[in-house]
């Protein structure tokens, strides 16, 4: 009997390093078939999309991949229990088994986005099932953020435009945001903070709260949004027009990567 041919696959989450570890692969590797997959958790933000979008033009089409179940229905089957920190089932639903659906059994070699100058507990996909081989193309050739800015902006994509006011890719209502990205996604897509927001409950029986943040809900942390607004405003370069300081401002979004929170997040949902 044959052995089964190796299949090639590459996850994009809509984040920068995933993105620029596509567009490398494509130069570096163009003989390899590369099969490239989101994701899509039906939670992500519009720009998510639109940079998804781009990004086909150049590399080809990019599989979507989807959850058995809504994250309403994921929710209730869940106890009602929001997802968070410590209770992940999220990603364990509408992100790994998904993936691990689209591979199937065959042999798989899986190329993660994990820069060298990056902390290397973020390990992507591991522990999983013994057909997926990960391999780490930036750690092995020694790429580094500055390579990642160069190879978006070669390639004439640039960077997603949530990095405006957000550092990661990921569901509207991702409990790794830190408060700044609320405030961001009020400002940006008040529809979808209210949204978030219905999400949350008090058990009445018990008084317990079930909210994305740690000891706020959504619906009080609008009063304290002013404050972040104003910490942002101080920050800006008078001189430079709006449209710099937005990029000036997506840059430091997308480049500082000093963020303790977001990086006990996952790899396959905010690279
Ligand atoms: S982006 Fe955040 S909320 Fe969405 S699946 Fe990943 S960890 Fe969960």
């Amino acid at each position: 009997m044959s052995e089964k041919k190796v299949r090639h696959v590459l996850g994009l989450s809509g984040g920068k390093d995933s993105t620029a570890l596509a567009l490398y692969m494509k130069k570096k590797h163009p003989e390899l078939e590369i099969e490239y997959f989101f994701s899509d958790t039906g939670a992500e933000l519009e720009e998510v999309y639109e940079y998804l979008h781009e990004l086909e033009k150049i590399i080809g089409p990019i599989h979507r991949l989807e959850a058995d179940s809504n994250f309403d229905d994921l929710l209730k089957i869940h106890g009602n229990f929001l997802p968070s920190v410590r209770q992940r089932w999220c990603t364990v639903q509408m992100k790994l088994k998904p993936f691990e659906r689209f591979v199937g059994n065959d042999p798989v070699i899986n190329y993660v986005g994990i820069r060298a100058d990056e902390a290397h507990y973020r390990e992507g996909y591991k522990d999983g099932k013994p057909n997926i081989e990960v391999i780490f193309p930036f750690i092995e050739d020694g790429l580094t953020k500055n390579d990642v800015k160069n190879i978006l902006d070669a390639s004439g994509i640039g960077l997603p435009k949530y990095y405006q006011w957000r550092s990661r890719s990921g569901c509207y209502f991702c409990f790794f945001q830190q408060k700044g990205e609320w405030v961001g996604l009020l400002d940006r897509h008040p529809e979808l903070y209210e949204k978030a927001a219905q999400y949350e409950k008090v058990n009445e029986a018990t008084g317990e709260r079930y909210t994305w943040m740690q000891g706020t809900s959504l619906e009080e942390f609008k009063s304290q949004a002013d404050k972040y607004r104003q910490a942002k405003a101080k920050d800006k370069d008078k001189h430079l027009s709006w449209q710099e300081q937005l990029k000036q401002q997506a840059d430091a979004n997308a480049f500082d990567d000093d963020d303790d929170l977001w990086d006990r997040g996952c790899t396959i949902c905010h690279l």
